[in-house]
């Protein structure tokens, strides 16, 4: 071996010797999510941040007649590890097939029609619940459902899930699987003779179609049998969790809406020039998707790195757990936001509080300004503010 080729080797085994030893920690310390907060993401530690907004309504996703399902997982938006997000739309007799979801909870947000779910638990119990705009459903991980336009009209909702590798075009739906069991094996399962499955689908249907449901639902072939805890929260037919100079926030988490366990939903309400002000969330991923209006979003990744990004109606946007943000009014009319967090409960540590928080003599020393400089900083927490800053 020369010896340009035999250092080669060595600096070769060395990295495989250190990636081994990496690879090697995470299964005595699987669990422990301080440790896998350390593990580096190699999609945030480049020189430069990477993007973190995915055009979502402009992408073609799956159409089967006039329903529609459009994605936002790491194959879309590589940042968006935490969480993946799905614009879907059903036309009037349309139903999303029974399916559960291997390793994802969902939540999601009706913007426009009314939907239909039924969901069954691992006790058997099942619900059934109608949905109106500003509504919200959550679904744990692996709960069987299925969900249905109600009405006459189209239903347009976004669902969000707590992994960003979750794909919905990678669901366990029902027919999927019963197209593809022997039939010897269905007819023993049922108690039926395996001509019942002649004509069973042989495919996955993922959007089934035919008539409108009845206006009230049908009890279940088992008759009502309820879970404790409800899947339906009514997220805007209550008054808002905080409403500011420049902005309105309604804000459903588990403290509100118990069976939410692993996500957190928000909808933001900024007016023109108003902006949410620099923070950032010790506990959750947040993933945007602005509903109306267009915002200006600037990230902060430590070592320098800042990034600004315009997000239109339609556009996804994410925010790694930990990082620094805003969230800027750029439009002339007000702008909406539907936010959600991988996380059961809200937190948030914003700037204009931490500040508030310190003497002045640690802000003086720190900047190295006058400490009198201080005393004209908000000495609260701001969240939001209106287009002319916040005053005191
Ligand atoms: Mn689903
Ligand atoms: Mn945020």
């Amino acid at each position: 071996m020369s010896d340009p080729q035999r250092r080669e080797f060595l600096v070769t085994a060395a990295a495989i010797a250190t990636l081994a030893t990496l690879t090697g920690a995470p299964p005595a310390m699987a669990g422990d999510p301080s440790f896998m907060n350390n593990v580096p993401d190699p999609s945030l530690s480049g020189k430069d941040l990477p993007t973190f907004k995915f055009a979502l309504e402009k992408s073609e996703g799956k159409v089967i007649g006039n329903s529609s399902g459009k994605e936002a997982t790491v194959t879309q938006l590589p940042i968006s590890r935490g969480l993946a997000g799905v614009s879907m739309r059903l036309e009037p007799g349309a139903m999303r097939e029974l399916h559960w979801h291997a390793t994802a909870a969902e939540w999601a947000f009706v913007i426009e029609g009314r939907v239909r779910t039924t969901v069954i638990d691992p006790a058997g119990l099942a619900e059934t619940n109608d949905f109106d705009p500003g509504d919200v459903w959550y679904f744990p991980r692996g709960h069987g459902h299925m969900l249905q336009c109600l009405g006459d009209k189209p239903c347009h909702f976004i669902l969000i899930f707590d992994n960003g590798y979750f794909s919905e075009f990678g669901t366990f739906s029902i027919t999927d699987w019963i197209g593809h069991i022997p039939k010897p094996l269905l007819a023993k399962n049922f108690g039926l003779p395996e001509s019942a499955f002649d004509t069973f689908p042989r495919e996955e249907v993922y959007f089934a179609r035919g008539k409108p449901p009845p206006a009230e639902p049908s009890v279940p072939l088992q008759g009502w049998k309820l879970p404790p805890e409800t899947h339906r929260y009514r997220l805007l037919a209550q008054p808002p969790h905080g409403v500011y100079q420049g902005g309105r926030e309604w804000r459903v988490d588990s403290t509100r809406f118990p069976i939410a366990k692993t996500i957190t939903g928000v909808v933001l309400d900024l007016d023109p020039g108003a902006l949410r002000t620099l923070h950032w969330h010790p506990n959750a991923d947040e993933w945007q998707y602005v509903i109306d209006g267009s915002v200006s979003v600037t990230l902060f990744g430590s070592h320098g790195r800042v990034r600004t990004e315009q997000l239109q109606q339609g556009d996804v946007g994410y925010i790694p757990q930990g990082y620094g943000h805003s969230i800027e009014n750029v439009g002339s009319k007000t702008a909406r936001i539907l936010i959600g967090f991988n996380a059961g409960i809200y937190e948030t540590i914003d700037l204009t509080q931490w500040i508030a928080a310190n003497p002045a003599d640690v802000l003086a020393t720190n900047f190295g300004q006058p400490a009198e400089l201080f005393a004209k900083f908000p000495q609260r927490d701001v969240f939001v503010t209106g287009r002319n800053g916040p005053g005191k």
